[in-house]
């Protein structure tokens, strides 16, 4: 028995969920560095730990792995319409 509900795809692999998953919102509508910056960006990323959104690999800044590598909060969740997906930076896995 799991202490509490889990999702089925949230299941495996990652054990980073329960200590790293906080109620946050998205701090910005956009990625906070390129904001500032001026830059664009293809895809948003939300830090599930504290709220910071970050452009994704495919953008030339990938500000979400950089915050990632800053901070080490390992999840983070697509802030794309429609996409519901988790990605573990450490496990390297989808949730
Ligand atoms: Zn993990
Ligand atoms: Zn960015
Ligand atoms: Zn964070």
């Amino acid at each position: 028995m799991e202490p509490f509900p889990l999702e089925d795809e949230m299941a495996v692999t990652c054990t980073h969920v329960a200590e790293h998953v906080k109620k946050v919102k998205p701090h910005t509508k956009g990625c906070e560095e390129c904001l500032k910056s001026g830059d664009t960006w293809l895809h948003l990323r939300m830090c599930l730990e504290c709220g910071h959104v970050g452009c994704c690999d495919s953008s030339q800044n990938r500000h979400a792995r950089a915050h990632f590598h800053a901070t080490q909060h390992p999840l983070i969740q697509s802030a794309e319409k429609g996409e519901n997906w988790k990605w573990c930076y450490i496990d390297e896995v989808y949730l």
